[in-house]
């Protein structure tokens, strides 16, 4: 038999972003849907009612996030699950993250008006905070599926009015099962809005992911003396700010020829004493750098550790701590080529 096309009714999906954009709705047409707030329980409700309408199942976890199935052919087979977040930072856009789980709420509707049994199960997923608007950390209770964040801690996290995300997640009603919570599937899928700029530069309105960057974050610490600044000749100084200056144009012009993928930033800087009479003693700064490769990363770190022989650090000392590095997650390839395949990549 020949596989059936499929495809989604774009307008229906258009207009069920905007009725979801009713809850929280701000004036200028985005939403500020903060995680467990009254308009958040909104969205969760009616998107259990329209699951609910597909004689979908479904389901809630300990840390509120839902789960709306559809049967497939395959029981054993582990789920297809689509979701991302209804959850949206203040002032947020309609599309982020409402984007990712009304998709999946799409690909039901169409399989169930076609009457199409998927071979393996759907789950349409929505996850709970995913922005951390209101409770941090962001992904919080992905954080916690996945084994990255102790759940007990979670749960204690408190809102700028001290009520803990436990107490909001009871008092919007959506506390359920540990049972629930998802432990495996076939494929992870979500659609989400880009947030850079390169799609519209390329002229393109949609790509496909392939990795999660890896990254590296260094703290550099330079050590100069204090001395007043209207009686120490230049020659006799030991300027932290100068030393590190030095720094960060060498650091730039060294990281900018590496690779052209190579993202760096240099995103946090102090002065001290950071008085405008008195010459810095200790100037810290963050460089992080982000690339797929880790062999380029590699080589950034090498050229971070390498800064004070090669940059003039005025009589400074200088040290380059690591704070934290990431590696590279690459998404699922067999994923990757099919979805490039359907959108003509
Ligand atoms: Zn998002």
């Amino acid at each position: 038999m020949e596989k059936q096309k499929l495809l989604i009714n774009g307008e229906r999906l258009k207009n069920t972003i905007e009725e979801f954009a009713n809850f929280g709705r701000t004036e200028r047409g985005g939403v500020t849907r903060l995680a467990l707030t009254e308009e958040d329980r909104l969205a969760r409700d009616y998107f259990c009612k329209c699951c609910h309408e597909l004689e979908m199942i479904v389901k809630v976890d300990d840390m509120g996030n839902i789960y709306a199935t559809m049967e497939g052919v395959d029981p054993s087979k582990p789920p297809i699950v689509i979701g991302s977040h209804l959850d949206s930072v203040k002032k947020g856009g309609r599309f982020d993250g409402a984007l990712g789980v009304l998709a999946g709420l799409e690909v039901a509707r169409t399989l169930k008006e076609n009457n199409v049994k998927p071979s393996a199960q759907l789950v349409v997923m929505n996850i709970t905070n995913e922005e951390g608007a209101r409770f941090e950390p962001s992904m919080m209770a992905s954080g916690v599926l996945s084994g990255k964040f102790d759940k007990d801690k979670m749960l204690a996290k408190k809102d700028t009015d001290g009520l803990t995300f436990e107490e909001a997640l009871n008092k919007i009603g959506y506390v359920g099962e540990i049972e629930a919570r998802i432990k495996e599937a076939t494929a992870f899928l979500e659609i989400h809005i880009e947030q850079g700029p390169i799609l519209e530069r390329e002229n393109l309105s949609v790509a496909v992911v392939e990795s999660v960057l890896g990254m590296v974050c260094y703290e550099i610490v330079v050590t100069g003396e204090s001395d007043h600044a209207g009686t120490t000749p230049m020659d006799m100084r030991k300027d932290a700010l100068f030393a590190a200056t030095n720094m960060i144009v060498k650091a730039r012009s060294k990281l900018r020829t590496l690779d052209s993928a190579l993202v760096f930033t240099m995103g946090r800087i102090n002065a001290f004493p950071n008085i405008h009479t008195v010459i810095p003693n200790k100037v810290v700064f963050t460089l992080e750098a982000r690339h797929k490769d880790p062999a380029i990363i590699q080589k950034v770190e090498e050229i971070i550790l390498a800064l004070p022989e090669i940059s003039d650090h005025e009589g400074c000392t200088i040290t380059a701590e690591k704070l934290w590095d990431r590696q590279t997650v690459f998404l699922m390839k067999n994923c990757v080529t099919r979805l490039r395949r359907l959108v003509n990549l």
